[in-house]
């Protein structure tokens, strides 16, 4: 027997729990189909289980999109102060962190509880455990699409506006699937091609060997991408590489090939702090001067990895000093890939926004199909930005759906 339902939202997780709800206060009938047999799994985890739900601070330029205009609408729609407010009516406790990011004082089931009531207060419905076997659209004479219906191994669901929210391709031990970028070929969208954001990075052989000693280590790093976009923040050395947030965020900028140019003492002004060692302690050892502002044992390690000969500051020729100064503001390392899919926390690329509306989040030429959240090809900074686009588009949706 077919079941009919104004609404149905594939994917119950960050953007579609969002749109449920606001679908379902507009006396929408709502129904939620996911596979997982929990709802919201991902906001579970995230934020090493804090969740950070939306930032201080949120602006279209803290996105990549191969359509940069395309966040606006949305963004200053559903803001963060809006989530917020809803942080506020269930009474969550929340704190801020470096660079604006809020969370959770508790835990990040505080959003899903929030997320999970609200769609009940709406009346939303939610079917965890449910395989989506085929979509399909139903078109009246004229070629219009009028219903869509969705199959699963028990039951044949029609609805009039179908949204995917189903996420991008990050963990797939989550329960992450490709189905969002599989409906939009099936509809005739274009996917723009997808990769591991947000991710740490992995090295050659040589120098993961050697790096790997220092594993734990943590550096305050400047790091700059290709658009002048730049990010500062610790650089966390690993046993597969280097991470931390400024190698997490500068990870969404970098293509395969590419070297990373890492400024390693972002706080001072080497060459300057160079000559001034020059004149009041002579004597001293370019390793031993270097080390008063990074581990020595790093020190020890990139001297040698970049073959930077140790010798009293005062024997150092002007070009030996423009070569210390250059690989220690700019150091070169070229990341031979990512950790990939297993450990990112986002997918870079995904539904391309040109064919759908940034008010709607419809499909500009399809009626009543809707992409919401990371399967769109819209990728937030570290920083709680990733939710906020999640709400965001969810939400505008949940207006018109
Ligand atoms: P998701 O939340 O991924 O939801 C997609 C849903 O679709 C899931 O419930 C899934 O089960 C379901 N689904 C997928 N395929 C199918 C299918 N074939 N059939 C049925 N259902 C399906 N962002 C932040 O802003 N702040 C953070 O602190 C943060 N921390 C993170 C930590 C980790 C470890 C990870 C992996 C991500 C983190 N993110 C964070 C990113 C953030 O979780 C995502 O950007 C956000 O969840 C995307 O929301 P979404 O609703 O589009 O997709």
């Amino acid at each position: 027997s077919t079941h009919n339902h104004d609404v149905i939202i594939i994917g119950a997780g960050a953007a579609g729990l969002m749109c449920a709800a606001q679908a379902g206060y507009r006396g929408r009938d709502v129904l939620v189909l996911d596979h997982a047999k929990q709802a919201g799994k991902k906001i579970l985890i995230s934020g090493g289980g804090r969740c950070n739900f939306t930032n201080m601070d949120v602006e279209p330029n803290n996105y990549l999109c191969s359509n940069p205009h395309f966040v606006k609408s949305a963004l200053s729609r559903y803001t963060q102060w809006d989530f917020l407010g809803l942080i506020g009516k269930y009474q969550v406790a929340y704190h801020e962190r470096d660079f604006g990011q809020l969370f959770c004082d508790d835990s990040a089931k505080e959003i899903v509880r929030i997320l999970m009531s609200e769609c009940e207060a709406a009346n939303a419905k939610i079917r965890l455990r449910t395989e989506i076997t085929a979509i399909e659209a139903i078109k009246d004479e004229q070629g219009t699409i009028t219903q869509y219906t969705v199959t699963t191994p028990s039951h044949v669901y029609q609805c009039q506006s179908l949204v995917i929210a189903t996420g991008g391709l990050s963990m797939p031990k989550l329960g992450a699937t490709p189905f969002g970028y599989q409906v939009a070929e099936q509809f005739g969208l274009k996917v723009l091609p997808t990769r591991a954001g947000l991710v740490p990075v992995t090295l050659h052989q040589e120098q993961k060997e050697a790096l790997s000693e220092l594993s734990g280590i943590s550096l305050p790093v400047r790091i700059e991408a290709n658009d002048g976009t730049v990010f500062g923040a610790d650089m966390l050395i690993t046993h597969r590489g280097l991470s931390g947030p400024s190698i997490l965020q500068i990870s969404n900028y970098w293509n395969p090939g590419e070297a990373m140019s890492i400024d390693l003492l972002p706080n001072i002004d080497l060459a300057a702090e160079l000559e001034s060692v020059r004149q009041s302690n002579p004597n001293q050892s370019l390793k031993n001067t270097l080390s008063t502002w990074l581990p020595k044992r790093f020190v020890e390690l990139l001297m040698s990895m970049e073959n930077l000969v140790d010798k009293p500051i005062k024997q150092l020729q002007h070009k030996e000093l423009d070569s210390v100064v250059a690989v220690l503001h700019s150091w070169q390392i070229k990341p031979n890939g990512t950790e990939g899919y297993r450990t990112a926390e986002v997918t870079l690329g995904g539904v391309d926004t040109d064919a759908i509306s940034s008010k709607t989040m419809m499909c500009k030429n399809i009626n009543g199909l809707y992409f919401v959240g990371e399967v769109l090809d819209v990728t937030g900074w570290l920083g709680g930005y990733n939710f906020q686009w999640a709400w965001a588009s969810g939400w505008a949706a949940g207006q018109v759906c």
